[in-house]
């Protein structure tokens, strides 16, 4: 990964690049940053920046020996570590080393859960023990075979044991000169204090929305100017979500969600019943997407109704729905849909069930909707 294939954050490419040239390594750097924001990417560049054979001033060459083995993720210097499925047998990244390149490179900016769900095994849980950091602390041990920088890549490091954030406390205690720790993270509250005041922190923005509908635009050619901004705005600069969005296609996720808050306002149960089986097929990310869709239009109607129209950024069919349903909304109701599509989302993300989630969403919607209290 070079810097020039990262979506936006240009002023911090320069500086992490200005390090390097001159001379300013921090032994240990955490890159932390919201989900989509790509602190995988970053660290990748990085790394591939610094075991260069001929960098230029504004990124790695791409063409010496040492960026083609980084591109691959196959650098004898560049040591990856992750978050794996724990077994008997298999208690290192070694095995799993295959498919997190495929994974990495299909799509760099995955999180956890794409990285989860593109392994086999039913419903386990990803996780960094105590063996993985035998072996990393044994990978330090060995001399660069390069003569170079040595690299050790730490991806999720908010996912380790304690047993093994213990453990790698120790070598971030007295580091080798020549060996850098790249860790990159989403979960700043999740790592303990000790590990990150090792550590120097690499902030990671959110991608802007100019840069991302961009990049948008590039990823799906039949996307216009004026949707890949809007997809761009209500990602609020997760790419991850912003593709989902794009792929999901706008149109029908609004043509969902239109039709299930008519079945919750008219408190037609199979109605919405049924809309709760469809949900339940779609897959995580796509489930995920329609929450957040559903939240920028519960917002646009919420700006409609305060007359606040010029930030109201809905088009067409949209436009008219946002119209509409706002004259049915209260600030009651629409504060209290507001929060159960956040809490629902929230619940996606710690893998509830779907099925159950989108009954439940749809009860206290309809309640909501019909201006009554709703049970809690
Ligand atoms: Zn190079």
């Amino acid at each position: 990964m070079q810097f020039n294939k990262i979506i936006g954050h240009a002023a911090l490419k320069a500086r992490l690049i200005g390090n390097i040239r001159e001379g300013r390594v921090a032994h240990a750097q955490f890159y932390l940053g919201p989900r989509g924001s790509g602190v995988l990417p970053l660290a990748l560049a990085y790394a591939t920046y610094l075991l260069c054979e001929d960098p230029g001033e504004g990124d790695s060459c791409g063409q010496c020996e040492s960026c083609m083995m980084a591109e691959k993720l196959a650098h004898p210097d560049l040591n990856l570590v992750f978050p794996i499925f724990f077994t008997d047998k298999v208690k290192t990244c070694e095995p799993y080393m295959a498919d997190w390149r495929a994974a990495v490179q299909k799509m760099p900016y995955m999180d956890a859960e794409m990285w989860r769900a593109s392994l086999t095994g039913e419903n386990k849980q990803l996780r960094m023990g105590v063996d993985i950091a035998a072996d990393v602390v044994r990978k330090l041990s060995m001399k660069p075979f390069r003569g170079g920088w040595k690299v050790m890549l730490i991806w999720l490091p908010e996912m380790m044991d304690p047993a093994m954030a213990n453990k790698l406390l120790k070598v971030l205690e007295e580091p080798d000169p020549r060996t850098v720790f790249l860790l990159a993270g989403e979960g700043q509250d999740r790592i303990l204090p000790t590990i990150l005041s090792r550590t120097q922190l690499v902030k990671v923005p959110a991608i802007g929305p100019g840069e991302l509908a961009a990049a948008l635009q590039a990823e799906f050619p039949d996307l216009t100017g004026e949707p890949a901004h809007a997809i761009a705005a209500r990602s609020e600069g997760d790419l991850l979500e912003a593709f989902a969005m794009a792929e999901g296609s706008e149109d029908q996720l609004f043509v969902f969600f239109r039709d299930w808050l008519r079945s919750c306002y008219a408190n037609k149960v199979e109605d919405y019943a049924s809309a709760g089986e469809y949900f339940s097929k779609m897959g995580r990310e796509e489930q995920k997407a329609l929450m957040t869709y559903a939240l920028h239009l519960i917002r646009q109607c919420m700006l409609q109704w305060q007359d606040l129209p010029q930030l109201v950024t809905a088009i067409g069919e949209e436009m008219d729905f946002v119209r509409k349903f706002s004259a049915l909304l209260t600030m009651g109701s629409a504060e209290g849909i507001r929060r159960e599509l956040e809490t629902a989302h929230a619940h996606l993300e710690r893998n509830a069930n779907p099925k159950v989630l989108f009954l439940d969403l749809s009860y206290r919607t309809s309640v909501l909707l019909r201006n009554k209290e709703v049970a809690v």
